[in-house]
């Protein structure tokens, strides 16, 4: 039994200083962290229960036409709200497409954007892991290696990131607030999280005590709504994480690609915005050759870290298919199966 202390302040600010003390953590939903907990993963000597606090919810337009959406909102929430659905159908299309009914009606925004990897050496506290014990090694460099990182890996750690939600977040630009012991401070969500490098241990740049506060998306984002899709490739249709995504998000004008975003997930330890391939598609023809070119440029940096390789094609295909549905428009309804490549287009676009 690992004791510790459970907190729930009132405020903020009140959150912030009770995380000052070394060893907390911050809980929410705690979808992930109590199952680190129960599993002897991780040990935070002191909880901050954040999962109430005023201050974090709500679903707000800001003043420039972007959104803010506060960092305890729930994933279900958030992706059953019609003005978000409409104006970031592919965020919605990934929320929707991750874990499961139960799990998005409990997980918050925030805690989706920091959640760990599910590398199973992570979790299991028998293996070596530089994740969990830096300088212990890596077992799954030898080990059952798969579904791990075809970019941005390094020797000391081969895992993924495991958020749906983050991959078109980063392909729109969004912004993170954070609340923290030296005050508030913004970051593009692209630079969140990091690449494992010789420290692994460090998931973001976060500092100790800060706290995700709000998510916002700039205005712009919304002018992709009407050529915006998430494709997830995942080893069953429903509760499983992506073995390879993409998020394909197109502005059309007069028949050409005026501007795209793309990014990818499943392939790195943060979610991969593919800038080569947006610089590929812009001013393009919206056809099959642009996109597998476009495709080619996503993973021109992708190595195999272990008996990976597969997923390289594999990610190019699905960042192919992305743009394909994309430029197909947006649908009306989201497909009964939000996301899958095996799900035939509904009937009907969004925006015409
Ligand atoms: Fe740990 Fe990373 Fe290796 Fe997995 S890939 S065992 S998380 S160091």
């Amino acid at each position: 039994m690992n004791r510790f202390d459970y907190l729930r302040p009132a405020t903020v600010a009140e959150a912030v200083a009770a995380a000052a003390v070394p060893g907390s953590a911050y809980l929410a939903a705690g979808t992930n962290l109590l199952d680190l907990m129960k599993g002897g993963v991780v040990h935070p000597a002191r909880l901050v229960d954040v999962s109430r606090l005023p201050e974090l919810g709500g679903i707000e337009a800001t003043a420039d036409g972007g959104l803010r959406i506060g960092a305890r909102v729930r994933n279900a929430e958030l992706a059953r709200d019609a003005s978000f659905r409409r104006r970031f159908p592919a965020v919605a299309e990934a929320l929707l497409s991750g874990a499961s009914a139960q799990l998005r009606n409990a997980a918050t925004v925030g805690g989706n954007l920091l959640q760990r990897t599910r590398c199973a050496y992570f979790y299991d506290p028998a293996s070596a892991c530089n994740k969990r014990d830096p300088g212990a090694g890596c077992d799954a460099r030898g080990g059952e290696n798969r579904l791990h990182a075809v970019l941005g890996w390094s020797e000391s750690c081969i895992a993924t990131h495991p958020s749906d939600f983050c991959v078109p977040l980063v392909a729109l630009d969004a912004v993170v607030e954070i609340e923290g012991p030296a005050g508030r401070r913004e970051l593009p969500l692209d630079a969140l999280h990091r690449l494992p490098g010789d420290a692994p241990e460090r998931d973001t740049v976060l500092a100790p005590g800060e706290l995700v506060v709000a998510i916002r998306l700039p205005p712009e984002a919304a002018g992709f709504a009407a050529h915006a899709r998430y494709v997830k490739l995942r080893e069953r249709t429903s509760y499983a994480f992506a073995v390879v995504s993409a998020a394909a998000c197109l502005r059309v004008e007069n028949g050409a690609i005026a501007e795209a975003r793309v990014a990818l997930g499943g392939v790195a330890a943060k979610p991969w915005r593919a800038r080569a391939a947006e610089a590929v598609l812009a001013g393009a023809r919206p056809d099959a050759a642009a996109f597998r070119r476009a495709a080619e440029a996503a993973l021109a940096e992708a190595q195999p870290s272990g008996e990976n390789g597969f997923k390289i094609e594999l990610a190019r295909r699905i960042v192919a298919r992305a743009l394909a549905l994309a430029a197909a428009g947006t649908p009306e309804r989201l497909p009964a199966l939000p996301a899958s490549p095996l799900a035939p287009p509904p009937g009907g676009s969004i925006h015409v």
